[in-house]
């Protein structure tokens, strides 16, 4: 039988796929599972930008719009970015597309060649990776670790840095760690991007979403960065809209072209409901996000305190709204840990492997279940944790099973 897939096809590695489908797979056959696995807000789209989307709806808004996307979502989003600190892009140098998601791979199509080098954090949000893949660009995994929170510094870049080396991805606040770049630190890896002319892609989706005064620095404001950064971003976390699918990404115009002739290839244009809906959200009242962010602040203190308790630990959560836990601590590899959790518990997390963790040591906790339900959750993981713990003490152990003669 021929496998009938592409070359391309067949270097996107599935195998991590796979332990999402296996865990999805053990859920379907379980009743009231809470699900702390994917980066879905559970929260609705506030009211008012549910609205403009069926106002648009009623108004005829169901054609194609222009295909780098409405000129005044275009404007929005430039005046967004220039709002929270980022820099000045002219409307022409935004492009709307699809979801966030989509803008990762028109990017890689755009600017990678076979061979080239792709800087990655890891543990990082995996579509980069397959990205990539797709482009044949080499992938360089920069490891994170628990000593730097598991946020990218710039000796971890410069270290990782080669002749070939072509793009640097900055996920900030990052996915799957929940944890932001101290903005000097950010500045430094900026000096190296700039001294090794790489092309910077600002993943700034989470960046309304922190935590403790922490802030994550938009990129492209730094001096000489504007024109060697995507700034890449979208409405789904901030405004709760993941289902509408509306992202963006903005950057140099010499830059722009083409990568808006790819966007063009793949999507024609964002759907114009979605944009419409963007366009409120951008335009209208911000209390909402506010409102958002205190929510998930208090559901990162509900959850980490619960963790604390049953002596987990985890990388300080400071913006997005996961929580990144060292669950090896319970005896078990995170994969397996997160198996039980949900064959027992009743709880879907995602293990940090999905993410490229090479540990097997942590896994990521979403924020997307009220307190109540987060609280419910930790008592089921403290069960399960507790079994394990015991099934591992040498006192439960048979006596054959010890290594004392
Ligand atoms: N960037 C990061 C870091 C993400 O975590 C996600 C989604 O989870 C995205 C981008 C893409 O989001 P969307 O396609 O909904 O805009």
């Amino acid at each position: 039988m021929p496998d009938g897939r592409s070359r391309l096809a067949r270097r996107v590695k599935l195998k991590d796929k796979h332990i999402v489908t296996r865990m999805m797979d053990i859920a379907a056959g379980l009743p009231d599972v809470i699900k702390l696995g994917r980066g879905d807000p559970d929260l609705d789209t506030p009211e008012h930008i549910v609205r403009a989307g069926q106002d648009a709806l009623a108004s005829g808004a169901t054609h194609y719009t222009h295909p780098l996307g409405l000129p005044e979502l275009r404007q929005a989003i430039a005046d967004d970015i220039a709002t929270h600190g980022g820099a000045r892009y002219a409307p022409e140098d935004v492009v709307v597309t699809p979801g966030g998601q989509q803008a990762m791979f028109i990017i890689a199509l755009g600017l990678l060649d076979p061979g080239d080098e792709l800087l990655i954090p890891c543990p990082g949000y995996n579509p980069y990776l397959q990205a990539a893949e797709l482009t044949e660009a080499a992938l360089v995994n920069v490891r994170t670790t628990r000593a730097t929170n598991f946020t990218l510094t710039a000796e971890l870049v410069e270290q990782h840095v080669t002749p070939r080396s072509k793009l640097l991805i900055l996920i900030n606040p990052g996915n799957p760690t929940g944890t932001v770049i101290p903005p000097d630190e950010v500045v430094r890896i900026c000096e190296v991007a700039r001294e090794h002319d790489l092309v910077v892609v600002s993943d700034e989706i989470y960046a309304r979403l922190t935590y403790d005064g922490h802030r994550a620095l938009p990129v492209a404001s730094l001096p000489g960065m504007r024109e060697r950064t995507l700034t890449l971003s979208g409405v789904s976390k901030a405004y709760a809209m993941t289902g509408w699918r509306v992202g963006y990404f903005a950057g140099p115009s010499e830059l722009m072209p083409a990568l808006a002739e790819i966007h063009h290839a793949f999507a024609i244009s964002t759907s114009a409901v979605g944009q419409y809906a963007a366009l409120a959200a951008l335009t209208g009242p911000q209390e909402c996000v506010e409102e958002m962010r205190r929510t998930y602040d208090e559901r990162r203190r509900a959850l980490c305190d619960g963790l604390a308790a049953m002596g987990i630990p985890y990388a300080e959560p400071q913006g997005a709204f996961y929580v990144y836990a060292r669950v090896a601590e319970t005896g078990v590899g995170a994969t397996e840990f997160c198996e039980r959790l949900l064959a027992e518990g009743r709880v879907m997390i995602f293990p940090g492997r999905i993410y490229g963790d090479y540990t097997d040591d942590y896994a990521r906790l979403s924020l997307t279940q009220t307190v109540p339900r987060i609280r419910e959750a930790l008592d089921r993981m403290a069960a399960v944790v507790e079994a394990i713990r015991e099934e591992r003490s040498p006192a439960s152990r048979s006596p054959s099973t010890r290594s004392d003669p």
